[in-house]
């Protein structure tokens, strides 16, 4: 058996590599190591996660590296935050002797104020998530001309989580001898694509991958607050142009609901439930078997009668109960030798589940990163510049205007056409994803709860005459909205009236969930406590009992978005992404 003693490496490595405890080398370290230190050519590892594929690539790429010059000659791609971290962590111990060393870790989620410092600072490594790296890119605080190595971490997964085009783009501002190292736990289609088109004379080296059962699929989970659910569907849709998908609910009443909200937003969606009569049924069938749907959002049972092959995406907007449940779903894709994807939304409670899940489905589910605003326009950039290449016009198409169109355009320049034509299709998007909020379950945090925060204090038309007091209203509104009970803060019981603080993100979720339940046979009234302060702030008399709902109208027709600063009507961003963002701004909880 080979030692890491036998490889010709960098002393400073040998002796990190032994203080770390590592004996051997794993066979995916055997394989690759001597190639990529003596000869380091492109080349692609097959191997998953666990298998010590980070010290296969980082003991070479530290080993090749000039610490002593301030250059950024490593870049090494990652599909997710996390991976991002766990692999500056691992390298920097393997790097720990190696003075001069710098390596940064560049990702969304968190302020890109540091990381600019960290990138400005020119580390010689740096490891980042697609879209981030784009983003420091675009404020010109990096650049790649000097890249000696490329390593493309979990290659399939970048790919599979949509970040295609932005490896394409990345790629191209390298320079063209650099060297590529691609990690992958999967050969597929896409990953050859990219090999072929990026990648010069590659070996390949692999290792026995442990028994899967479908292996074209490709479990993802989400991780996201419960009240955040249906905007994390959205901006998953939006960041799959060209989904052709099955979206899950567990009732049929969260199927009809999901759909319609979807539809009012302008998504090709339909709902398919038991409610729905068999003639119903089988039409929203045919206009999805005929592509007029993009999605379909149905229940368990409803599903059982589709027939269709070509699913790209199954997505699941509640876990089923039983795991059993979710092989049937998530076999609705990746059939007749296809591949396909199965995205799961869970919230932070619900990951023992997916734990479960792949126990029985005996593969790893990959825990993926909710797209960004940023990545998700990015995405419908490259989307419609895509279309726009691939479009086939027929050949006597608008032949009757060419004059006028002559003289419309001649003098446009073809650069400043593009970009009209590209604003034209992504103003909408651009507006309603500029400044949305992170949906990852654990980076807004830093909003939650704070004085200074982004929180939201909502009054609600019950007290102390309901018989409630702070903890009983504390469990009546988690049983009923599903929340957690972190998320409400601040809970004043008054006589007649309570006000409590939760996250700003999760007021309108909070509110459409309570305002049509009723406690104790009184129907609830709850708003936005600042809505309600030009009325009676003396315990919220005015509130009970009447029915004019004046101040309230618009809890579920969402007119109550339409003073917003929404830039124009469209019908598909409707408003709710920035009212998200834009909505119960930090500081006004201060004021009660
Ligand atoms: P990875 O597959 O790169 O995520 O590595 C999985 C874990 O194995 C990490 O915690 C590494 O520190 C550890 N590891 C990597 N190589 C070795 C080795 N040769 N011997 C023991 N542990 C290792």
């Amino acid at each position: 058996m080979t030692s890491f003693s036998s490889f010709p490496m960098r002393e400073e490595l040998l002796s990190a590599v032994a203080a770390l405890g590592f004996e051997n080398p794993t066979p995916i370290q055997q394989k690759v190591i001597p190639t990529l230190l003596s000869n380091p050519r492109d080349i692609i590892g097959l191997a998953q996660t666990g298998t010590g594929k980070t010290a296969a690539y980082g003991l070479p790429i530290l080993h090749h590296l000039d610490e002593s010059v301030r250059e950024i000659q490593c870049l090494i791609l990652s599909p997710t935050r996390e991976l991002c971290m766990q692999i500056q962590t691992e390298l920097n111990k393997y790097g720990d002797q190696m003075r001069g060393l710098k390596i940064a870790a560049v990702y969304g989620g968190v302020s890109i104020a540091g990381q600019i410092k960290e990138v400005k600072a020119i580390p010689q490594v740096v490891v980042a998530t697609p879209g981030r790296l784009i983003d420091l890119m675009e404020r010109k605080v990096l650049t790649l001309e000097d890249i000696r190595y490329v390593v493309l971490d979990e290659a399939d997964e970048m790919l599979n989580m949509g970040f295609r085009e932005d490896i394409e783009f990345i790629l191209k501002c390298t320079p063209p001898d650099k060297k590529t190292w691609l990690f992958s736990a999967t050969m597929s289609n896409d990953v050859r694509n990219i090999a072929k088109r990026f990648m010069n004379q590659w070996e390949e080296f692999s290792v026995a991958a442990p028994n899967v059962t479908n292996e074209n699929i490709d479990h993802q989970y989400y991780v996201t607050q419960h009240h955040n659910r249906f905007e994390t569907l959205r901006r998953l849709l939006d960041f799959t142009p060209g989904i052709y998908g099955i979206i899950f609910t567990r009732t049929k009443q969260d199927a009809q609901e999901v759909s319609e909200k979807l539809m009012k937003m302008g998504y090709h969606v339909s709902p398919l439930h038991g409610d729905l009569d068999q003639k119903m049924r089988t039409k929203v069938l045919d206009r999805f078997k005929e592509k007029q749907l993009q999605c379909i959002v149905a229940t368990d049972v409803a599903a059982r009668g589709i027939d269709v092959n070509d699913i790209s995406h199954v997505i699941n907007y509640e876990l089923p109960d039983d795991p059993e449940v979710y092989t049937h779903r998530s076999g609705r894709t990746a059939r007749a030798g296809k591949s396909g994807i199965c995205m799961s939304i869970v919230s932070p409670k619900q990951i023992s589940n997916i734990r479960q899940i792949e126990k029985l489905v005996k593969q790893r589910f990959h825990k993926s990163d909710i797209p960004d605003g940023a990545e998700v326009i990015r995405k419908r950039l490259f989307f419609y510049v895509e279309q726009i290449a691939n479009a086939q016009p027929e050949e006597d198409f608008a032949k009757i205007y060419y004059d006028t169109l002559q003289d419309e355009f001649s003098h446009l320049d073809k650069d400043l056409l593009i970009k009209k034509l590209l604003w034209l299709q992504l103003k909408e998007t651009i507006a309603a994803y500029q400044n949305s909020d992170d949906l990852n379950a654990g980076y807004e945090g830093k909003s939650r709860g704070s004085s200074t925060g982004n929180s939201a204090r909502l009054f609600i038309n019950l007290g102390e005459k309901d018989g409630l007091n702070a903890q009983r209203l504390l469990q009546f509104i988690c049983e009923s909205t599903d929340i957690e009970p972190n998320m409400v803060e601040k809970i004043t019981v008054r006589d007649l009236s309570s006000f409590f603080n939760v996250p700003a993100d999760a007021a309108d979720y909070i509110k459409e969930h309570l305002i049509n339940k009723k406690y104790k046979n009184r129907k609830i009234r709850i708003d936005e406590a600042d809505q309600i302060r030009s009325g009676n702030r003396q315990g919220g008399g005015n509130y009970r009992g009447g029915n004019d709902n004046s101040s309230y109208r618009g809890g579920n027709d969402n007119s109550h978005y339409r003073n917003n600063d929404r830039p124009n009507d469209r019908p598909r961003y409707s408003g709710d992404v920035r009212t998200h963002n834009k909505k119960p701004g930090g500081g006004r909880d201060n004021r009660y």
